[in-house]
């Protein structure tokens, strides 16, 4: 007999069962004697979680006295071990295994090979199904298969007739595994605590046998040409939109993808008379055990990706394919993912989601730039995140401190809950600093704006009272729309922003797609052609070629600014010519206006963002062309260290303070001297505080930060005496094998000048 059909022997037997009037303990007596027999084994049992204990509830070949009296803990004994690590076990001498627990009340001693499985419900155990032999033998691979397929049968059974009450299930979770602490990198630093959410949210499988087998057939062959065609497709999306590792992601997909071994396995557990959902489920039960098994990392990264496919392709098959914004956040949640575009992440409800945990991420990638904005704590690099925490677990997320706690004890919720108030009071303090003005020690004004995307940022004017908007990243309208934003749409929004600020400057930023902010309705001229996207065809080098786009941003801007002074900086200028060309563009805007006798700004300024290194080698030409110039040192610094900002392998190699950096910096804020250009920095590096304390060191006197960093920024400002500090930077640049990240935490110190 071929596998699929002993399979689907079993099957067809447990659907008999299933289907007759039988209560819940009959079917259950019932189910371990068509294993038994079907497997040829003297025993098989079936232990459900109960009041906290691992509970016999059927057995045949065990001492029928033992049901409902032997219970086991969970990580106790074999079984208990099986539902700990929701793992199956396959023993050709149960006893020599370290966590064999001997019961005397079930006469288990005349055997010797043992397998069991966990009966899984929302990715916990609720129970164990497992088989004992005389012999001294491990079971076959399709006899464990069989075992899996029938706990997945029994898991749906268990809940039908409530055996096993959920809520106690869910609240297992502490017991089962216990509480984790997760490490990472601090991307934006802060505290949150809710439920563990994926960004790809599991499916719950709710049918295991099928109906009908050829239906299930052709329902999985239309999934795997839809997953197909999607994982060809991904490398557009922002998710992948990125090089460097992303593309081993891509290619790992696209094998397992295209591999028919994959593809038919999934076919014979469907011959076996499961659903497709089931039969996916089922092959991948039994590809993480072979892989537990060989125990090697790289492998085990590889089966990462094989769980993020398998998972697709079920939520494809099941029709469920929404993220867990579109699904909606329920309650307060940590978000989980791999990795997230910047759009995909506005997508969420800022009010629910408390906080985000990458596998990846970056310091500057604009998914971390747009968390920050929200507000939103987010701890990155945690590399075995996913196999860690299930949906519905309780995290607390110190993305400061760089861990969170999945399943926390009463003691460290208690502890966290200290810490929240704290840091609340902290912000309180930050709060009565709001209409302070941030001049140094030493009389000096420091301006300190802040960046902003969304209508919704300019709320953080009035509340951090910072002097401004010193970067509006107007593409952000641009990534949260399915399609181009219109003229008429970008001029309200434009039009909205400068209402809320009233006297305030805002910096409007043309348009920097490209990079890592991949749109998709303009895909051809972006990332897709583009080996290093964030070399390539973005920010204005697209701009000045796809004129219309900038025109309709150009009247966008200066209709909404009739009658005011507006403010335009162009992103990523290599080459003095082409802010030309950009500041002509506009020009011709005006005019044409001027010349239908429609209203225009009383004033523009022309600024440029200092990106590429290139520009500051020309400042000379540059300069007089300018009314202010401002250093993005997100992108700047890539570039300086030809090290991609978004690549999570390269986010904590380079430093900020690095004497590369500190001592290009200083060279752009000698070259501005007497100019009469304002010079500003509105890099992420700027909201930072050793780091803005280096720039105020350098001679920076204007930064543009995120809102959360305006309250500690003029903390800070406040006590420093700059010709003190410019005199120590001086000194420490001139010797450049001085840890400029230690000698200023020293100094910072002894001046009482928080740092953290
Ligand atoms: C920068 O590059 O530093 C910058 C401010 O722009 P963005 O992060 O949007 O590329
Ligand atoms: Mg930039």
């Amino acid at each position: 007999m071929t596998a699929a059909a002993s399979a689907r022997q079993i099957l067809t037997r447990l659907h008999e069962v299933m289907a007759t009037r039988l209560h819940a303990q009959g079917k259950l007596d019932q189910v371990v004697d068509i294993i038994g027999e079907c497997l040829s084994s003297e025993v098989c049992s079936i232990y459900l979680l109960r009041e906290g204990m691992l509970e016999l509830y059927a057995t045949r070949g065990l001492d029928a006295g033992a049901v409902h009296v032997t219970r086991m803990a969970i990580g106790a004994g074999l079984t208990g071990i099986i539902a700990a690590n929701v793992e199956t076990l396959n023993l050709a001498e149960a006893k020599a295994h370290p966590d064999f627990q001997y019961r005397p009340e079930t006469g288990e001693e005349k055997f010797h090979s043992f397998a069991g499985v966990p009966i899984v419900h929302r990715e916990r155990a609720v129970g164990v199904l497992s088989v004992q032999h005389v012999e001294p033998r491990r079971y076959e691979p399709v006899e464990i298969e069989a075992l899996q397929t029938t706990a997945m049968v029994l898991s749906e059974l268990i809940y039908n007739a409530e055996l096993v009450d959920e809520e106690e299930a869910l609240g297992l979770s502490a017991a089962q595994t216990g509480p984790h602490t997760v490490s990472g990198l601090t991307l934006v630093k802060g505290l949150g605590s809710g439920i563990a959410a994926y960004h790809q949210p599991r499916v719950q499988i709710t049918q295991v046998m099928a109906e009908d087998t050829e239906a299930e057939r052709q329902r999985v062959y239309r999934a795997f040409d839809k997953m197909r065609e999607q994982i060809d497709n991904l490398s557009v999306q922002a998710e992948f939109g990125v090089g460097g590792e992303h593309e081993e992601v891509l290619e790992t997909y696209k094998m397992f993808a295209y591999d028919e071994g994959w593809s038919r396995r999934i076919n014979e557990a469907i011959d076996s008379g499961l659903t497709a959902e089931a039969a996916i489920e089922r092959v991948q039960q039994h590809t993480r055990m072979r892989m537990r098994e060989i125990d090697d990392p790289l492998l085990a990264e590889r089966m990462h990706d094989l769980e993020d496919l398998a998972n697709r392709l079920v939520r494809i098959v099941s029709g469920q394919l929404g993220t867990a914004a579109s699904q909606g956040l329920r309650s307060d949640t940590i978000l989980i993912a791999r990795n997230l575009g910047p759009a995909e992440l506005l997508e969420y409800d800022r009010r629910r989601l408390k906080g985000v945990i990458l596998e990846e991420g970056s310091l500057t990638a604009h998914v971390v730039i747009v968390a920050r904005a929200m507000g939103v704590p987010v701890l990155g690099r945690a590399t075995n995140i996913r196999g860690m925490v299930r949906e519905g677990d309780e995290i607390l997320l110190d993305a400061g401190a760089g861990s969170a706690v999945v399943r926390p004890s009463a003691s460290v919720a208690e502890a966290f809950a200290d810490r929240f108030a704290k840091s609340r009071e902290k912000q309180a303090a930050y709060a009565q600093l709001r209409d302070v003005e941030p001049f140094t020690r030493c009389g000096t004004r420091i301006e300190v704006m802040v960046n902003a995307g969304l209508r919704e940022d300019m709320s953080a004017l009035a509340m951090t009272g910072a002097d401004g908007i010193g970067l509006f990243r107007t593409e952000f309208q641009f990534l949260v729309s399915a399609t181009l934003p219109q003229r008429e749409r970008q001029q309200r929004l434009y039009r909205d922003v400068l209402d809320a600020a009233g006297d305030k400057p805002v910096i409007f930023r043309t348009v920097d797609i490209g990079g890592d902010k991949a749109v998709p309705y303009l895909a051809s001229d972006t990332a897709q052609h583009d080996e290093n996207p964030a070399m390539g065809w973005r920010a204005l080098r697209l701009a000045l070629t796809r004129e219309g786009l900038m025109k309709a941003q150009a009247r966008a801007l200066l209709e909404a600014a009739a009658g005011r002074s507006l403010y335009v900086m162009f992103p990523m200028v290599s080459e003095p010519w082409e802010f030309d060309r950009a500041k002509v563009m506009f020009e011709d805007q005006r005019a044409f206006l001027r010349s239908k006798k429609k209203a225009v700004p009383e004033q523009v300024h022309y600024g440029a963002m200092l990106e590429v290194p290139a520009l500051a080698e020309v400042l000379d030409l540059l300069l007089p062309k300018l009314s202010f110039l401002s250093v993005g040192t997100n992108d700047l610094t890539q570039f300086l260290f030809a090290a991609d900002r978004a690549n999570p392998r390269l986010a904590e190699r380079y430093d900020w303070l690095s004497p590369s950096i500190l001592r290009f910096l200083r060279r752009v804020v000698h070259g501005t001297v007497g100019s009469g250009v304002n010079l500003g920095v509105c890099g992420e590096m700027g909201g930072r505080r050793l780091e803005a304390l280096a720039l105020l060191g350098i001679g920076f006197t204007r930064l543009s930060i995120t809102p959360a960093a305006v309250g500690p920024i003029k903390e800070l400002v406040r006590k420093v005496d700059l010709s003190e500090l410019s005199e120590a930077m001086t000194l420490w640049l001139a010797s450049p094998e001085t840890d400029v990240r230690v000698a200023l935490s020293a100094w910072a110190e002894e001046r009482d000048i928080e740092t953290e």
